[in-house]
């Protein structure tokens, strides 16, 4: 129990701030969900009134492949505690890289066709980490961010003190060129973007992008988080599919959601490598990943490279409930991705129909409001994988049908229908 220093300004502030936050309706709850690893998407929620809890399909994962229930690698992962034990036992400097980290980083570097590839503990870290530790590298950097990148590229950029940064908009190489040929011919210039944006699962123009960087003599960084493992022959992603994996300088991933393990990375030429490893604070003051999450993925990279099935799957899943959504009559945002939104387009509305969603129906599915999307974009992002079954398709197509016939848009609402 904390002893409450009560004079202490930052209590009251504390106090002060959440009750804004509960007030402009932002305050953050978690549903307790347990994932069920032998009947993924099926998880089960704690309930207080129904102690062995109860079913619930979930909609909203980012375990796109269901790779993080895959036996294989759950084996993998087991294997390696009886082995190695629990934890890494230290910084990757101090006694913390086993042979697996040295093999991950290998597959992952060969995944893209880059010379090297560099482990870190999260997809956020590696971001934050690798362009804070580019950007105050050398004397005048100038970062050109798109406007929508994740918050973990925004840490980054902005901690890193004495570069410029240079924002964008989104997807928009016009506005890219004219700022990049506005900026001083000789300055060091960095393009952060990423590939799928998670949000509106929208694509950039990678090849676009690449050749601008190359008109005006810039490094490319790319976040392909939300698309490695999916896309592309081997699941190398975007840059992968298109293939333009050589163009870019830095490809940033997570083995967390396509791979469904842990744990960020980047690949790039041995030389940035290199450089990161012994230059970026997040790389080198931090617990290495555990030997048992560095198996799991090791495996899972493996099986997703070689399984082509997977991705076809998905893909024909998400298709499947693309042409159920149309023939009911409810409204979604087709985009090139794999990522289904269901407009909503009020905050209230998007939180009560998520809610009754679950308490109704046993269907999960995230409300995205503000801030993470515009003030009248609010919307219930799916994300169909390879175990949703037409039964569980046809059930949530059926319970959005209902719902957002019977919860109005209230009249204050602002909704922006972006078929
Ligand atoms: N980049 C993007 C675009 C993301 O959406 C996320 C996580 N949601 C991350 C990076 C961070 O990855 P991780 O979850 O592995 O930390």
């Amino acid at each position: 129990m904390t002893i409450r220093n009560a004079r202490h300004p930052f209590y009251e502030f504390c106090d002060e701030a959440l009750e804004d936050i509960r007030k402009q309706g932002r305050y953050r709850t978690f549903t307790p969900l347990a994932r069920q690893a032998d009947r993924y998407p099926v998880y089960e929620e704690e309930l207080p009134s129904v102690p062995e809890g109860r079913e619930v399909v979930v909609w909203s994962s980012n375990d796109y492949l269901g790779m993080g229930v895959e036996t294989e690698v759950c084996e993998a992962a087991i294997r390696a505690v009886r082995e190695h034990g629990a934890g890494a036992g230290g910084t990757r400097n101090i006694a913390g890289t086993s042979p697996l980290h040295k093999a991950l980083e290998a597959e992952l570097a060969s995944l893209h066709g880059k010379e090297a590839g560099l482990l870190f503990v999260s997809g956020y870290v590696s971001n934050q980490a690798s362009l804070q530790t580019i950007l105050t590298s050398m004397p005048g950097w100038i970062c050109f961010s798109d406007r929508q990148n994740h918050a973990s590229m925004i840490a980054g950029i902005k901690g890193a003190r004495g570069s410029a940064t240079v924002i964008y908009e989104h997807n928009d190489l016009a506005d890219l060129e004219a700022k990049l040929a506005a900026a001083p011919a000789d300055a060091p210039k960095l393009i952060a973007f990423e590939s799928v944006y998670s949000m509106d699962g929208d694509i950039s123009d990678i090849a676009g992008t690449c050749a601008l960087a190359r008109k005006y003599g810039a490094m490319t960084y790319i976040d392909e988080v939300h698309a490695v493992g999916l896309y592309g022959q081997e699941g190398g992603g975007v840059t992968q599919r298109d293939g333009v994996a050589d163009q870019v300088d830095i490809i940033e991933g997570t083995l967390a959601k396509g791979f469904g393990v842990h744990g960020g990375y980047i690949t790039a030429s041995a030389q940035v490598v290199d450089y990161l490893r012994s230059a970026a604070s997040g790389f080198i003051f931090t617990t290495s990943l555990p030997p048992s999450v560095v198996a799991a993925a090791l495996a899972s990279v493996k099986l997703v490279r070689a399984q082509n099935w997977r991705r076809a799957k998905m893909f024909e899943r998400v298709d499947t409930f693309r042409e159920k959504l149309r023939a009911a009559g409810v409204p979604f945002t087709l985009t090139p991705s794999h990522i289904v939104p269901v407009p909503v387009g009020d905050a209230d509305r998007c939180k009560t129909i998520s809610r009754r969603l679950l308490n109704d129906y046993g269907l999960y599915a995230t409300p995205i409001n503000y801030p993470t999307v515009a003030h009248g974009t609010e919307r219930l992002r799916l994300t169909p994988g390879p175990f949703h079954t037409d039964d569980m398709m046809d059930e949530m197509v059926n319970a959005l049908r209902v719902l957002l016939a019977e919860v109005p848009i209230p009249a204050s609402g602002q909704a922006v229908i972006d078929k």
